[in-house]
């Protein structure tokens, strides 16, 4: 199901990162070596009614620092008009209209977007008829919230489900495996999609992608059918706006949620990234399938250890993450580029992938013999089973004693025992304890 994405936009201190906490909630809590410290800030999802979206905070991107700041409030509007659904325009309604304001709302108007403009900091009745004067700014739906006191968010909330596109088309692509080809500009993303759409045993229809200039190609491979997800316009490569596509990390990042696998392009010549570790991360943490592409291998000297040594580059920096494959490729001189697909099927197989109670008991029961779960002041943890109850991404559920005895070493292990057993190459495991008396 294709998430609705809702963009927070307005020019600083009306409140913007107030009013995205409070939506997104307690969801926001960040892990301890979380490394999509950004993202958090920027671009959560978030339910009111059972209704799903991803909301940004665009306050939150810093597109270019050298830029005045209300130029720079003007790069952020436009990128939300292209990314979003809906965008919430949030003014002061204690200050009153600014020129910035003024600039925003003529910027929003031009778009077709549905706009919200929410009035924010009407903490109490007597401040409520502050509202009016921003019918000034030519946009008809207005609502007044104070997001300190979380008050009018649940009006404001109905509001934006309601003006969620009605999905017509999802009924029959439902069930279809979503391939997203994400990395930074220039690795080599629209060239590897060219020539893999080019191909003459793939029959490819496009169809409407999600966002602005956006084409979603369906196409057949074995006999299964993939979409590529082309959420970043790859397909009509315009004359990019350089400053926005900087923070194509927005982008990025809702191209992931839409795919259920993610072919991550590195070049060659740069190595990992920061930015790439995160997006693994992220990819990671919504449990996506994924296969990292080192392209322009042709541009690297090579010797006869370039590959161990390039792969035990990528997998220092990616730290606990170790199920990824890794594909060296050249776009440019075809090399490898088949394999791709056929890591794909492979890894769409995996992400499948259940294994019966009985087999994964016969497993665990081993490794418990071999390395005794922990114990804790004279108290041993007791795993009594587990239990897969989900695929895509596939989740397990372990029976415990009592879970504080637990501890995360020894989740790694019992995954470690599992990956050994069985092919869930690409794709990430989750575990939940349940305690059992
Ligand atoms: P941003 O720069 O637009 O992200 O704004 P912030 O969310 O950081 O808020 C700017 C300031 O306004 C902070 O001091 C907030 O505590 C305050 N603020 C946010 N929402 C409200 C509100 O509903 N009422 C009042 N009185 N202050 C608010
Ligand atoms: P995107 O921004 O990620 O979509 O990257 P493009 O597909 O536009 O590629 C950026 C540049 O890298 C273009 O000039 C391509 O011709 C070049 N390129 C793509 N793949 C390769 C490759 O395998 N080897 C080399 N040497 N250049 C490549």
């Amino acid at each position: 199901m294709k998430k609705p994405i809702v963009a927070i936009v307005g020019r600083p201190n009306v409140g913007k990162s107030t009013l995205f906490n409070r939506i997104v909630g307690k969801r926001v809590a960040i892990t301890q070596d979380d490394p999509g410290v950004t993202r958090d800030r920027l671009y959560q999802e978030a339910e009111w009614q059972n209704r799903y979206f991803s909301l940004v905070d665009t306050g939150g991107i810093e597109i270019d620092a050298k830029e005045r700041f209300s130029k720079e409030i003007i790069n952020q509007v436009e990128l939300a008009i292209d990314t979003a659904e809906i965008i919430l325009f949030v003014v002061d309604g204690r200050t009153g209209i600014t020129p910035d304001d003024r600039e925003i709302a003529n910027l929003l108007r031009k778009s077709k977007k549905e706009i919200i403009l929410v009035v924010n900091k009407i903490d109490n009745k007597k401040f409520e008829d502050n509202i009016y004067e921003f019918y000034e700014l030519g946009i008809e739906n207005i609502k007044s919230i104070s997001a300190e006191n979380s008050m009018g968010l649940g009006d404001l909330l109905d509001d934006i489900v309601e003006k969620f596109p009605v999905d017509l088309d999802v009924e029959s692509d439902e069930d279809i495996t979503k391939v997203a080809i994400i990395g930074k500009p220039n690795v080599g993303k629209s060239s590897l999609i060219n020539r893999l759409l080019g191909e003459e045993r793939m029959i490819v229809t496009d169809i409407a992608g999600t966002t602005r200039d956006s084409i979603d190609s369906k196409f057949k491979y074995n006999g299964e059918d993939y979409i590529l997800v082309d959420t970043a316009g790859l397909r009509r490569k315009r004359a990019i706006n350089e400053e926005v596509e900087r923070f194509s990390v927005v982008r990025t990042l809702d191209a992931i949620d839409k795919s259920d696998i993610c072919v991550l392009m590195i070049d060659a010549k740069e190595g990992v990234t920061e930015q790439d570790s995160k997006i693994i991360g992220y990819a990671h943490d919504q449990g996506k399938a994924m296969i990292i592409s080192v392209n322009k291998w042709d541009l690297v000297e090579k010797d006869n250890k370039s590959y161990t040594n390039f792969e035990r580059e990528i997998r220092n920096k990616l730290g606990f993450i170790n199920y990824v494959p890794i594909i060296f490729m050249s776009v440019k001189n075809n090399l490898r580029v088949y394999k791709l697909f056929e890591l794909i099927e492979q890894i769409n197989n995996n992400y499948s992938m259940r294994i019966s109670t009985g087999i994964l008991n016969d497993i665990i029961n081993d490794a418990i013999l071999h390395n005794p779960p922990p114990t804790d002041k004279g108290e041993r943890l007791k795993i009594f089973y587990i239990t897969q109850v989900a695929v895509r991404p596939p989740k397990f559920i372990i029976y415990v004693n009592k879970s504080s005895l637990m501890h995360f070493s020894y989740i790694r292990y019992i995954e470690n025992q599992i990956r050994e057993n069985f092919h869930f190459t690409g794709v990430p495991l989750i575990f939940e304890l349940r305690e059992r008396g």
